[in-house]
């Protein structure tokens, strides 16, 4: 693999990580199919294969739920400074939400590149159905002149066998 083509290549799967992670902080509070959603969108991005999609997303995920957390903390949803009970178990709660958000993040971009490996499959399936059968190649008789397919091995007018 060249220099450019690795470095496309990790352009891609950057913007990947950070398109997944946008979209998991404004999904958040969607339980599981948000963070799902958002690691299946980024692996649009992603260029290898699903174990590595899964890692890509969970890091997109990551992203997306600091973005998320540092957004409720700079809102003053999330008061860390109190010391109050409901913020500490609020943040305790977010942050085991987030966990599982993760995982379903990662699991979406693995679920967007086996989707678009089988979509490949079949489209490369369907080509090859759809393509003309193979040239048949006919020869003339020696014995009849009659033109017969040259795989029938004998000539279809008078039988005899051809060479
Ligand atoms: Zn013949």
């Amino acid at each position: 693999m060249g220099l450019m083509n690795s470095l496309g290549r990790f352009f891609s799967e950057g913007v990947g990580v950070l398109a997944g992670g946008l979209i998991y902080s404004a999904f958040n509070l969607i339980p599981l199919i948000g963070p799902f959603a958002a690691g299946f969108a980024a692996s649009v991005f992603f260029c290898g294969g699903v174990g590595r999609a899964f890692k890509l997303g969970i890091l997109g995920g990551f992203l997306g739920a600091t973005i998320f957390l540092l957004a409720l903390i700079k809102l003053e949803f999330l008061n860390l400074s109190a010391g109050a009970l409901p913020a500490f178990i609020l943040g305790w709660i977010l942050l085991v939400w987030n966990a599982f958000g993760l995982l379903a993040c990662g699991l979406g971009a693995a679920a967007g590149v086996m989707a678009r490996d089988v979509g490949r499959f079949y489209g490369s399936f369907f080509r090859r159905q759809g393509q003309p059968e193979d040239c048949v190649v006919y020869r003339i008789c020696p014995v009849c002149n009659e033109g017969t397919p040259e795989r029938t091995g004998f000539c279809v007018k008078c039988g005899s066998v051809m060479a």
